[in-house]
């Protein structure tokens, strides 16, 4: 009797640690599969972290059934630029990215990456994170860590060498391409020369190159041209990152920009980008002035001129002047009793400040959401002062495809998911089928919509309800669950 007692034990108990995790029965849903299919009605079931059976299906006993009656099931989003770097380590279940549908991001944008990348990636693996991250090799990392404070200058043949050397590594660690910020202070004086040199180490590992371009004012199509030849030298597929038409002076010729790309694709350059949707970007002040004349009056109103004026330029921090966030160079002009070019000079001798400027206009924004190259990416993250940081693709869900129905729904799912897949080699993700990872966002396609604004960054989007990430429910009922289930996924 006792030893039958202890074999009906030991059956539960081995049961109970050695069943198969409880499965999820995801019920009821309109799921859109991320390949650019339309929406289909369809159940899912989630086991250990996979995509283990869709169709019509029947609840198991003790099995989650979660409900997703008249809402879209689809593929998590994919965010191949962002900023959450130092945000992962401080807040490492990534709130305001899950919210938003995110379950994939890219750190590491603009050429500047965190470095070793091998011991980065280690440490989120250690700490836990909610979302799964990948890293790019920042070339203004690798260029700072070479030349040190004097990178303002063209690198010799053996800073370049010693340069590759520093990619190679982070390409050995994991990293899945080499990112640049060409416009930006350290990246800037390299030459065309050096960042191929760079991406032809990235090219033999199967990477891409991703660059926030030279220039994305009066210059943007010349850049673009650059970022295509670096390509078509270096022999690597190209990201251009948040597309845009910059200033006054190109305003409308996005049409432009979009010729130059489909001629290079159809030369077999494989040339892909992704866009923001918002009309105002967020950068440092000194990006303003691409001549980096900073103290020449005409090169500032230039520069001024270019955007529409400086009440369309905030201040969104400053270190120096705290007292300055939050206002436009115009108000702060006023209350300083001088002139906003003069206020300019102030703070970039003072050490400089990031900006929000409103530069953009909308059609250009539609006319690259339209291009089936084109993918969503924030280029904001966790406690971004930019609105996109919680707000970019339910806004896209919201705003481009229900309001303005600039898209089909199903086209912007794939802008989300399954493009951005494939441009990183993802083959596990960004499309629901059986056997892919368990990375699935549930929404009301009736409610979603982005809340965050300029002076509210941080509010959370509607109508995003449920999030998974490998299997585990990172957002339940809008809210997060606190759960870690992300990985690093290595090239
Ligand atoms: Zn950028």
């Amino acid at each position: 009797m006792q030893f039958k007692l202890l074999l009906i034990f030991c059956f539960v108990f081995s049961g109970a640690i050695y069943a198969q995790p409880p499965s999820i029965l995801i019920l009821g849903g309109n799921m859109i599969d991320g390949t650019g299919s339309k929406s289909k009605r369809a159940d899912l079931r989630i086991t250990g972290g996979l995509i283990a059976e869709i169709g019509n299906l029947k609840p198991l006993p003790n099995e989650t059934v979660i409900d997703a009656k008249n809402k879209i099931v689809a593929p998590g989003f994919i965010d191949i630029h962002n900023h959450s770097e130092t945000g992962l380590a401080k807040q490492p279940t990534a709130n305001s990215q899950i919210l938003q549908g995110i379950t994939t991001l890219g750190v590491g944008p603009d050429g500047e990456s965190p470095w070793p990348i091998g011991e980065y990636l280690a440490r989120r693996s250690e700490q836990g994170i909610a979302v799964n991250v990948i890293a790019f090799v920042g070339h203004a990392t690798v260029r700072e860590i070479v030349m040190g404070k004097d990178y303002k200058r063209a690198a010799t043949k053996a800073e370049i060498a010693k340069m590759a050397e520093l990619v190679e590594q982070g390409m050995r660690e994991g990293a899945v391409g080499l990112s640049s910020g060409l416009e930006y202070d350290i990246g800037f004086p390299s030459s065309t020369e050096e960042v191929i040199v760079l991406a032809k180490v990235v090219a033999k590992y199967g990477g891409i190159y991703m660059s926030h371009i030279r220039d994305e004012s009066d210059s943007m199509l010349k850049a673009l041209e650059e970022a295509i030849r670096i390509g078509r030298e270096a022999k690597i597929p190209v990201q251009i990152s948040h597309i845009k038409m910059g200033t006054v002076g190109v305003w409308g010729k996005s049409l432009e920009a979009v010729q130059i790309i489909n001629d290079a694709r159809k030369d077999k350059v494989d040339v892909t980008a992704d866009c923001y949707p918002y009309d105002a970007w967020h950068a440092t002040i000194t990006v303003l002035v691409p001549s980096r004349k900073h103290d020449n009056v005409n090169e500032v109103a230039k520069g001024f001129a270019d955007v529409g004026g400086p009440e369309n330029i905030t201040i969104s921090s400053c270190s120096h002047h705290r007292e300055y966030e939050g206002k436009t160079l115009d108000k702060l002009a006023d209350e300083n009793k001088t002139t906003a070019i003069e206020m300019y000079m102030r703070i970039v001798k003072d050490g400089g400040a990031y900006i929000v400027c409103r530069s953009m206009i909308e059609k250009d924004i539609e006319t690259f959401y339209k291009q089936p190259w084109v993918m969503v990416a924030s280029d904001g993250g966790i406690n971004g002062r930019h609105p996109r940081g919680a707000g970019t693709f339910p806004r896209v869900l919201g705003r481009y495809v229900r309001e303005k129905k600039w898209l089909k729904l199903h086209e912007a799912i794939r802008k989300m998911t399954s493009a951005p897949a494939a441009r990183l080699g993802l083959k596990d993700r960004g499309i629901l089928q059986v056997g892919k990872k368990a990375d699935i966002v549930i929404f009301d396609a009736k409610r979603v919509l982005d809340q965050a604004t300029f002076t509210k960054p941080f509010e959370v989007p509607l109508g995003i309800t449920d999030v998974f990430v490998n299997g585990t429910q990172v957002v339940k009922a809008s809210g997060v669950t606190g759960a870690t289930p992300g990985l690093v996924l290595k090239k």
